[in-house]
């Protein structure tokens, strides 16, 4: 049985690391491939564990050896992903999870068109700066400007949205995990006529809401809340020192 190899991308502090811890504890046979990065290791992240860290160097060295599947720079650093991640993955018929940026995600798309691409959106610029603020303080490095640099990268990302074939809206936790574990159902069923028993029909509805061509009702108040749509959200992207949502 072949795998499927599946993307997620999202703006960072969206939530996407939570969404995939959650998946790999409810879901197996998917496989998570480790990125190799240049950025230095936060909070409680070990090498090999979230990332395999390297230096500039190293990482320049092995895109010259052609090692990366995909590769890209990201807020100043560089992340890449392994070919091998792939190989392995294919060779055990697991599915594997990317977790990369959207520029990575083009990359493999174009490689590799079957590919299963999934985007998350935090609801609105408020939410997002207060997860952002919120992760740095667990961490115990609040740096304004890094959150200040995200924060204004998320809409760029956003609006590559449609090059994606499902959409999440990470509001409440547990319903986007539970959307997300849907898609990773369906497209099983769908392709490899694996059994989803009971809930079967419940699941693949849930999934097929959260295809791109269903989310239209839950991708605008996002987009207008980014200012991506008409003008409504622009004030809310100035990145205002505030305290009333902390
Ligand atoms: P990302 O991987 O997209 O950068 P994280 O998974 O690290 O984001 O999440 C950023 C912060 O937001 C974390 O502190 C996480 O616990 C929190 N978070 C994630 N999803 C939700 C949610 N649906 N509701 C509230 N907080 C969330
Ligand atoms: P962070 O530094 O917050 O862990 O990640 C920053 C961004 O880099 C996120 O959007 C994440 O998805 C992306 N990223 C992580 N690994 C890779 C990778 O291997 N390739 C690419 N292109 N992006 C990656």
């Amino acid at each position: 049985m072949a795998g499927i190899l599946f993307i997620i991308s999202a703006p960072s502090g969206s939530g996407k690391s939570t969404l995939v811890s959650e998946l790999r504890k409810q879901v197996s046979g998917i496989e998570f491939a480790v990125s190799w990065t240049t950025r230095a290791p936060r909070g409680s992240e070990e090498n090999g564990r979230e990332y395999n860290f390297t230096s500039r160097e190293e990482f320049e060295r092995m895109i010259a050896e052609d090692v990366f599947l995909e590769y890209a720079e990201v807020f100043g650093n560089l992340y890449g992903t392994a070919r091998h991640s792939l190989d392995e993955a294919r060779a055990a018929g697991h599915d594997l999870l990317l977790d990369i940026d959207v520029q990575g995600a083009a990359q493999v798309r174009s490689r590799l068109p079957e590919a299963v691409s999934i985007f998350v959106m935090p609801p609105n610029p408020t939410v997002l700066r207060t997860r952002l603020r919120n992760r740095s303080r667990a961490e115990g490095v609040v740096n304004e400007d890094e959150l200040f640099r995200r924060l204004r990268q998320a809409s760029s990302e956003i609006e590559n949205y449609e090059q994606y074939g499902y959409i999440l809206v990470n509001d409440v936790l547990d319903r986007t995990v539970a959307q997300l574990e849907a898609i990773v159902q369906a497209e099983r069923f769908y392709r490899n006529g694996e059994p989803i028993a009971i809930r079967s029909r419940r699941v693949l509805e849930v999934a097929t809401g959260c295809e791109l061509r269903n989310s239209q009702e839950r991708v605008k108040p996002v987009l207008e809340a980014f200012g991506i749509l008409g003008n409504t959200g622009q004030q809310e992207l100035k990145f205002e020192e505030d305290s009333d949502d902390d």
